[in-house]
């Protein structure tokens, strides 16, 4: 596995394979790499013929400042991670690689996506996600791009992106990776206690109650009784919500099967972690 930090290098690998026609899968991460994040890795190993992973902080993202100074790194650990999964070229940029001074920022308007559930919790978070991946897709090219549906709002965003300025790159939003409590694997979650992380597990129990419930009761029994249920495991709850899972827009009935996605977002330990489930 190579391992390059500027544009230059990345050109130098990848425009060679571009010209043979080489199939480029491409995952872009903020590092802390889990087993979620190898799963899409190894995804794209299986489906393409050269796979790159970045791997950038992005702090444009970042709507807490004190979130993105505690953002975890492990460069070294990752290296190795990313090289024993089958990556062949990681992307370590510096700030000034990606937003290089007098860049200008692409408009995408996201319409309604930024104002429902993160949008309005994490105002200018997808504007950031917007600016880095614009500007990943620009350099690296790829053929496949993979995302993790853990992020679903995210998942619209880049589909946005994508059919706005990348049509030709195609998108594979790939399933949430759990522990064995069910909790979402996340680069947040080294922030839990032992105890934290137990109590967790309850969020995917939740969102499986709710989807179980979907056959007999309405919407709102259901989500006032998840909500109930994260009380008495003393978890603070900051959205619970069904929403159609092409547009977000929240729902006050079921949707038809596969359209209904359950997304969640809470506090454990002071730490903010997010969650859905599609039925
Ligand atoms: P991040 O490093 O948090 O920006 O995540 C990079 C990519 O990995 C995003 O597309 C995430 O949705 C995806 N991802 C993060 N956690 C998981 C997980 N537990 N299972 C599958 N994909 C994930």
């Amino acid at each position: 596995m190579e391992v390059v930090s500027t544009r230059q290098e990345l050109d130098n690998y990848l425009s060679g394979l571009r010209k043979r026609g080489i199939k480029i899968g491409f995952i872009p991460t903020m590092g802390a790499l889990h087993p979620g994040h190898i799963s899409l890795v190894s995804r794209s190993v299986e489906e393409n013929d050269y796979t790159v992973v970045s791997v950038f902080v992005n702090r444009l993202q970042f709507n807490n400042n004190k979130d993105f100074e505690t953002y975890p790194d492990s460069r070294e650990e990752d290296i190795k991670l990313l090289s024993e999964s089958g990556c062949d070229l990681a992307f370590f940029p510096d700030p000034e690689v990606m937003y290089p001074a007098g860049y200008s920022k692409v408009k995408l308007d996201l319409g309604e996506l930024n104002n429902v559930l993160e949008g309005p919790m994490r105002p200018g978070h997808y504007d950031g996600v917007v600016q880095v991946v614009y500007r990943l897709f620009d350099y690296v090219k790829p053929d496949k791009a993979y995302f993790g549906l853990k992020d679903y709002q995210q998942c619209l965003v880049i589909k946005l992106l994508r059919n706005a300025f990348f049509p030709h790159i195609v998108l594979q939003f790939c399933e949430t990776s759990r522990m064995e409590n069910g909790l979402a694997m996340s680069s947040r979650n080294l922030r839990l206690s032992a105890e934290g992380i137990k109590r967790a597990g309850q969020i995917y129990k939740v969102l499986e109650t709710i989807k179980k419930l979907s056959d007999h009761i309405e919407v709102a029994d259901a989500i006032k009784y998840g909500r109930h249920l994260l009380k008495e495991a003393a978890i603070e709850t900051e959205y619970l919500e069904l929403a159609n899972a092409d547009t977000l827009q929240a729902g006050k009935k079921w949707y038809r099967k596969g359209k209904n996605v359950v997304l969640i977002a809470v506090y454990i330990d002071n730490v903010r972690l997010i969650d859905n489930i599609i039925f």
